[in-house]
């Protein structure tokens, strides 16, 4: 038997429970061995002690630096600040990994597989805002400053470069918009080109403007293999790209630092469908199966990717997102059956 990896569990807010109890049942039909120690956060981590990210849960996962994580509440506007954004900055987890690929076939885009890694700490995305009052408008100017470093974008880079090497991926896309962000997104696309040169021969290496690279994606998504983009590029182009392949329900992430990596699905917690266990797990199946395989585990990530295109295109069971009938239970059971 394979050594345990210990690994935390956030199930997660809203149809979180429902989809993490889901991927964890696939998992143990697969024979993987994660010992998994249960923890909250988000709006289960208030409810329980008052805190969106407990002690407990930091401390778990700074233990075990693995982590699959259900989606987190986060109030818009006010409120608490989005405790999956503080678990990134918390453990460094600098690269957003998102792969997108067709999983049924008949929509609108055939045979995508386009792989985006997101700068995951600095740019825009930051929020570093604030409002400047005028007269008695407290409102009146709004200010956000984004930061990039060298250092950052130089790691953001190797870690798409390195992941094409391992991946058998064959070019990388950086995506900016040094023609006005001069100083902001030039010193990304500036260090990125530097990191590519480092894998010449290996890997092809191109640039776009992210306002031409929004319109190709449209136009003719299958001149990328893999995009690599700051921060708040990569979370709008990673969601147009879910587009591509049928929605955010389909889509995993990994979130990935030197010390701990975090693998969610990239949906929220759906309080619509909450508890009517009609929740399409597939996005954190997936998460999953990245998961499986940043511990070593390809051949079995390669079982659970198999056995769920099996099931949305031999058997043709699917949610109700996806047109089916199938409930989660169900979609579940079809998946640990083929696994079997
Ligand atoms: P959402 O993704 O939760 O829901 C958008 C729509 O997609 C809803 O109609 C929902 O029913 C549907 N949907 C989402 N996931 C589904 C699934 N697995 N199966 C079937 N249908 C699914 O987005 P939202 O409504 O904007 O956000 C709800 C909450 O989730 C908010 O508090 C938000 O902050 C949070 N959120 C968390 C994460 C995360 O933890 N990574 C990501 C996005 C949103």
């Amino acid at each position: 038997m394979a050594a345990a990896i210990p690994a935390t569990l956030i199930p997660g807010d809203g149809i979180g429970t429902e989809v993490s109890g889901a991927a964890v049942e696939v998992l143990e039909a697969l024979g993987a061995p994660f010992a998994w120690e249960t923890h909250k956060a988000g709006q289960g981590g208030i409810d329980a002690c008052g805190d969106p990210l407990p002690p407990e849960t930091l401390a778990s996962i700074r233990k075990t630096r693995l982590a699959l994580k259900g989606p987190l509440a986060t109030p818009i506007g006010g409120g608490y600040r989005s405790s999956n954004v503080r678990l990134r900055e918390e453990f460094e987890l600098y690269a957003n990994l998102r792969p997108a690929r067709t999983l049924i076939p008949g929509g609108r885009y055939e045979k995508i597989d386009i792989v985006l890694v997101r700068e995951n700490l600095e740019g825009l995305y930051v929020g570093f805002e604030k409002y400047i009052p005028i007269g008695d408008d407290d409102h009146a100017v709004a200010i956000a400053s984004g930061v990039n470093t060298r250092a950052g974008a130089r790691r953001a880079a190797e870690f798409a470069f390195d992941y094409a090497v391992k991946n058998g991926r064959k070019k990388v896309t950086i995506v900016h918009k040094a023609n006005v962000l001069k100083a902001l997104t030039g010193l990304f696309l500036d260090t990125a080109r530097d990191v590519a040169k480092k894998y010449e021969g290996r890997v092809a290496v191109e640039d776009r403007i992210v306002d031409a690279c929004a319109m190709q994606l449209v136009l003719n998504p299958w001149q990328y293999d893999m995009i690599v983009t700051t921060n708040l590029f990569g979370d709008i182009l990673s969601d147009l790209i879910a587009g591509l392949v049928g929605g955010l329900g389909m889509a995993p992430a990994g979130n990935i630092g030197k010390d701990a990596a975090i693998f969610e699905a990239v949906h929220g917690s759906a309080p619509d469908i909450a508890g009517k266990g009609v929740a399409n797990p597939l996005a954190l199946m997936l998460s999953a199966a990245m998961m499986l395989d940043h511990v070593g585990h390809q051949d079995k990530a390669l079982r659970l990717r198999t056995a769920i295109d099996q099931v949305l295109c031999e058997d043709k069971i699917r949610t109700g997102d996806l047109g089916g009938k199938a409930t989660t239970k169900e979609f579940t059971q079809a998946v640990v059956k083929r696994l079997k």
